[in-house]
């Protein structure tokens, strides 16, 4: 169905062009892969939102690492004929470094329009999310039409590392108060026809094994003991009982069970005469809601204390982050439902809720009790090399958000 006349269409994909071309050379890169965070890109943002007739607020929250101190958060609110709710399209303004530069085929910071595709660093992760809200906001304010509810766009920082001064500190600071009940919508993930809607997240657990055995020469191996043996062993063992332990099935996830992975590996010794003296190995647990973080840590620890007493290696293990997924956001909440509603009748297409094993800053609102759906029309090309989305994913994206807004909220 379509939503637009072709005359508006044909504005919103100049609009979307336009945008793009005026946010995404202005890099917005934290601190931790050695950029100068959001502010810059975040002061075109704001003045673009003032442009369109808003009122943006900022929550600057302190940070000492960038030139400006602070990591901006925008948001702003257009308000409905309903003001008692409000939809929050969270979009954030941080991208990933580009990585190996000679595997772009256009200049990662320079948008680049080819046909139906547009290219650059962060046109889909997450100036997707960007240039729908504003783009909506701009047709609204234009053709004078009041949307049934609020609409707010957040424009957040921080969330490529964690969001400590992003969407943790707006919701810290309350924001999000006063507008009404939230309904939160963040286009951040999603499919090819935009059936995919996510409801739901895994809990997430980082840990370290380090191994230590004695170093001695590959000769004489009886003086000492081989922590690269004992660690594979330890890890290869480890493995098979996360997935023996924690082995339920459920098919709202993608993919539907608890997974389990050991990732980095430290270098051990320079020479391959040398038998280590200690094994380190990093692992990566996404895990389904219905196990606790806690009782599979108890696992981990109770096999690397046997482990230990039974090798005479000493196994241990440091956890190094972990993020409970919160509850999933309830199927029957009205949002969840008119928003479905939404996606059905403009795109002809049946709607699956999913969860995924991926974080996004849903996980935050669902855990304060928020309805959250992260979702949007892309072919997930986030942090690749020629990350790009298409004008028609973007266009047909804002048509599903307005058509929510106008008939079903
Ligand atoms: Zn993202």
């Amino acid at each position: 169905m379509s939503i637009f006349s072709s005359s508006d269409k044909e504005r919103l994909a100049k609009y979307v062009i336009d945008l793009y071309k005026k946010f995404i050379p202005v890099k917005a890169l934290a601190p931790e892969f050695g950029g100068e965070g959001e502010a810059e890109r975040a002061k075109v943002l704001e003045e673009e939102l003032r442009s369109l007739g808003l009122k943006p607020k900022r929550f600057d929250a302190p940070d000492k690492r960038v030139r400006e101190g602070v990591r901006p958060n925008i948001l702003a609110v257009l308000e409905g004929e309903d003001p008692s709710k409000i939809l929050w399209i969270v979009g954030h303004m941080d991208v990933v470094p580009e990585g190996d530069i000679s595997l772009w085929k256009h200049p990662p910071y320079q948008v680049t329009v080819e046909g139906d595709y547009i290219y650059g660093r962060g046109v889909e992760d997450d100036g997707q999310a960007i240039v729908i809200a504003l783009a909506l906001a701009k047709h609204l304010i234009e053709k004078n039409i009041k949307p049934r509810i609020n609409l707010g766009i957040a424009l957040v920082s921080d969330e490529e590392v964690g969001s400590k001064y992003g969407l943790l500190y707006l919701l810290e600071k309350k924001a999000f108060e006063g507008h009404g009940k939230n309904y939160f919508l963040i286009p951040d993930a999603g499919s090819p026809d935009g059936s995919k809607m996510i409801v739901a997240e895994k809990h997430i657990l980082h840990f370290k094994v380090l191994v230590k055995g004695k170093q001695a020469h590959a000769s004489t191996p009886h003086l000492g003991l081989n922590a690269h043996r004992l660690g594979m062993k330890f890890n290869l063992a480890l493995d098979e009982l996360l997935h023996e332990k924690f082995s339920e099935y459920d098919d709202l996830y993608e993919p539907p069970v608890t997974t389990c992975e050991p990732t980095k590996k430290e270098t051990n010794v320079e020479n391959l005469n040398t038998i280590p003296g200690t094994d380190t190995v990093y692992w990566d647990c996404r895990i389904l809601p219905k196990y606790s973080i806690s009782s599979v840590k108890d696992i981990i620890k109770t096999f690397s204390y046997n482990f230990s007493s039974s090798s005479g290696a000493e196994v241990s293990v440091e956890f190094l982050g972990e993020d409970d997924a919160g509850k999933p956001t309830d199927p029957q909440d009205p949002f969840v439902k008119g928003f479905s509603k939404a996606i059905k009748e403009t795109r002809g297409v049946e709607v699956k809720p999913i969860g995924i094993g991926g974080g996004t800053v849903a996980r935050y609102l669902r855990k304060r009790g928020y309805p959250a759906i992260v979702w949007m029309t892309c072919d997930d090309t986030a942090h690749q090399p020629n990350e790009y989305t298409k004008l028609s994913y973007v266009i047909s994206d804002i048509e599903t958000v307005f058509y929510y807004l106008t008939k079903l909220a």
